[in-house]
């Protein structure tokens, strides 16, 4: 039998074949370790049933292991010059689309309808291009893409401020974004070497399950977005110093520390300190003094 994409002696071979040279503007950074691909598998909990999704299969290697344990695939690849080779590579399954097209551009929620009409569970599935991580991710929260989980392999310290609780280094207002949506965790840190080329950095799955509810209510999202902002802007700044600044055109010092006193917090806190449900009922109680 054919060893499977994802081992070093394939992925070399496959690249030799098609002359193909890595482009690293596009975070191009293959996997060649079987295990871990088993691993995603896992933490995505992919079945029979499970429609999947990914972004950027490159030559095939989670593309070929997610077409052996979902029900379907559909893959976006932004770079041409990897259709004719994916074609190639995955020519065995039949189970298998791939789409090229920027992810970024992609309209979902339209794939989903017309390409998993038959499928109750659709997950996203990716090693994802780690210089635009972020803009993926938000994108597809704040687009409501109709997707159980999302299961990534991305850079680890970005997985760990994705999923950070309060108190600690790693949290921020991309914490409270990614888990207004999601349930976030990190299932497993991932060596450089599983990679080739090998990245700079170390890597990490992160275990994404949408939310079917927000777990907070919310007067306006955008003002609670903009106020969980500001309260990080300076880290080391409490949280009376940095909504002052960031309200300085609205509300005196005065009025700020006032309106964190009705509301039964300590404005000497620091922003890293205060949970979701604090960053509310500030941002509830903020809000309704605009009007
Ligand atoms: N899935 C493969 C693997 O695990 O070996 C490749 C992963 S590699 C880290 C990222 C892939 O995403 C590359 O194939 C790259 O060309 C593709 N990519 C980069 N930017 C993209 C975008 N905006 N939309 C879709 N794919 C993109």
């Amino acid at each position: 039998a054919t060893k499977a994409i994802a081992t070093p002696v394939r992925t070399q071979a496959i690249l030799k074949k098609y002359g193909f040279a890595f482009k690293k503007s596009l975070g191009q950074n293959f996997l060649i370790d079987v295990n871990i691909l088993d691993k995603i598998i896992d933490a995505a909990e992919v079945n029979g049933e499970t429609g999947a999704i990914e972004i950027g299969p490159g030559i095939g290697a989670l593309t070929e292991h997610l077409a052996k344990h979902a029900k379907k695939v559909v893959a976006y690849e932004i770079d041409q010059r990897l259709m004719p080779i994916l074609e190639d590579t995955l020519e065995p399954y039949d189970n298998i689309e791939i789409v090229n097209q920027d992810i970024l551009k992609a309209n979902m929620t339209e794939l989903i309808t017309n390409h998993f009409s038959d499928i109750k569970d659709v997950k996203l599935v990716a090693n994802l291009p780690y210089y635009i991580t972020t803009p993926i991710l938000m994108h597809l929260l704040m687009a409501g893409a109709p997707v159980s989980s999302i299961t990534v392999m991305i850079q680890k310290e970005v997985a760990e401020r994705m999923a950070a609780v309060p108190n600690t280094k790693s949290y921020g207002s991309l914490s409270i974004a990614v888990q207004y949506y999601t349930e976030a965790h990190v299932a497993m840190i991932v060596p450089k070497n599983v990679f080739m080329p090998k990245p700079n950095v170390d890597s990490a799955v992160l275990h994404l399950k949408l939310r079917e509810s927000p777990p907070v209510e919310l007067e306006d999202e955008v003002f609670f977005f903009d106020l969980v902002r500001a309260s990080f802007a300076q880290r080391r700044k409490t949280l009376r110093n940095n909504l002052s600044r960031h309200f300085k055109d609205r509300w005196s010092k005065e009025e700020i520390e006032q309106a964190l006193m009705n509301v039964g917090i300590n404005g000497t806190r620091r922003g890293e300190s205060l949970s979701m449900e604090e960053f509310a009922t500030i941002s509830n109680k903020f809000y309704q003094l605009t009007k």
